[in-house]
């Protein structure tokens, strides 16, 4: 669901022409639908409406302080994972309370910055970062409210790349290790257990893995009450998929019913991190056809984005839609979308069915909000493209274009090499 379609032949983003757009800033560019992100946010909020419940938007999927803002406005949290992000989700003014911390390598520095700015929860994910935690505390003389993130192993049959709950994945805590974790927490006083967490992964299409995971999160919240553990949050993550293709992941809805049914018994606050149903389908990467070619075998559309703009078809093999700008095409044909990098990874589609489009003809390339520009790069120093979000009849450059200066910006030559 998403508010880019076609009128008059033509492709718009709301009531704006993408056109119109291109004209200003160029390509390539990320294009996004503040109405379909809201949309998606307020249909996902009103989903848990029966249950005590925190939404904490996973910063990490698309990460612009103008995106985090306007989900500001609606009430969400923030789940980070980094310093980088604490920054940002404050700078947008999500309230700190809403703030909770993931990640597997926090650096002390972060840890001491995320303390001071009075988050709601650190999700730990290790015994020796529980210490660490516990030693910036007592130094700083503050609690430090955390729950322990636990590694359910469960598969969620999505891409090896983005399943973070299974034994060997480097994420979480093994259950059999976490009971004695929270009780060796207690021999320091700075340290706050407040609830328990899991994330199992990403683009997750089916309800069987959430519920697996927090029924396992349930035994566990119920020894530790058993324990005399005061316990008040329990977050399950994100991770509910989207549709690239013909994907048929669970409805807002009916993820809430299935998480709502296994957990409305325990006195707990359900935190929730969804990050791409949010900005998934709510961004558009658009970019310029530069040249068609063919050899014997193939046909090739050659395009001004590449893998440095949008990584997830090279890095996951992940498929995008690809649609025209403008709806002027009779002909169609087998073409690879490929961009100007040198390596054969960087394309778009592979043997797909397009429009006949020709040099200087405008590609949309779908369901680019999540992972797409925060995931960018400046290989083959190229700079980033810019960010525009689209509000009704209005569009807001909400992040201008590199130039090849930025890029150099950093760099010195040593006086020898002069
Ligand atoms: C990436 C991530 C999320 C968001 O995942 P989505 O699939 O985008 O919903 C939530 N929580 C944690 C800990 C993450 O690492």
């Amino acid at each position: 669901m998403h508010y880019f379609e076609y009128k008059n032949g033509e492709l718009y983003c709301e009531e704006v022409p993408i056109k119109k757009i291109l004209e200003d800033v160029g390509t390539p560019v990320y294009i996004y639908s503040a109405k379909t992100i809201r949309r998606h946010y307020k249909v996902f909020e009103k989903s848990f409406s029966n249950i005590d419940h925190l939404i904490c938007y996973s910063v990490k999927a698309n990460s612009n302080i103008a995106i985090i803002s306007l989900l500001k406005q609606l009430g969400s949290g923030a789940d980070i994972v980094s310093a980088g992000e604490l920054k940002r989700a404050l700078k947008a003014g999500i309230d700190p309370k809403k703030i909770v911390f993931s990640g597997v390598g926090k650096t002390p520095e972060e840890i001491e910055f995320a303390l001071r700015a009075d988050i709601l929860m650190f999700n730990v994910e290790s015994l020796e970062e529980l210490e660490t935690l516990g030693e910036i505390a007592k130094k700083l003389e503050k609690k430090a409210p955390f729950a322990l993130r636990i590694n359910p192993d469960i598969d969620p049959q999505t891409h090896p790349y983005i399943a973070t709950g299974i034994k060997r994945s480097k994420f979480g805590i093994p259950e059999e290790f976490v009971i004695e974790a929270y009780k060796k927490a207690k021999e320091n006083p700075y340290l706050y257990p407040i609830g328990i967490d899991a994330h199992i992964g990403s683009q997750i299409t089916s309800i069987s893995p959430f519920v697996s995971a927090l029924s396992r999160l349930k035994r566990i919240w119920e020894e530790l009450i058993n324990l005399g553990f005061e316990l008040k949050y329990l977050d399950i993550g994100g991770g509910l998929g989207i549709v690239y293709k013909n994907e048929e992941p669970p409805l807002p809805q009916e993820y809430a019913d299935a998480i709502i049914k296994e957990g409305k018994d325990l006195k707990a606050t359900i935190i929730l991190e969804p990050g791409r149903v949010i900005v998934g389908n709510a961004g558009i990467l658009v970019t310029k056809v530069l040249y068609t070619k063919e050899n014997i075998l193939k046909k090739f559309v050659i395009v001004d984005a590449a893998m440095n703009d949008l990584i997830r078809p090279a890095f996951y093999q992940a498929y995008h839609k690809i649609i025209p700008v403008e709806e002027k095409y009779e002909e169609f044909e087998v073409v690879d979308v490929v961009g100007p990098i040198c390596e054969s990874s960087d394309f778009f589609a592979k043997e797909r069915k397009l429009p006949k489009v020709k040099k200087g003809d405008f590609l949309a390339i779908m369901s680019a909000g999540a992972y797409g520009f925060v995931m960018s790069s400046n290989y083959n120093s190229r700079p980033r493209p810019p960010e525009v979000l689209v509000d009704e009849d209005k569009y807001y450059i909400i992040r201008k274009r590199e130039t090849i200066e930025d890029l150099l910006a950093f760099e010195t030559i040593p006086a020898k090499y002069l």
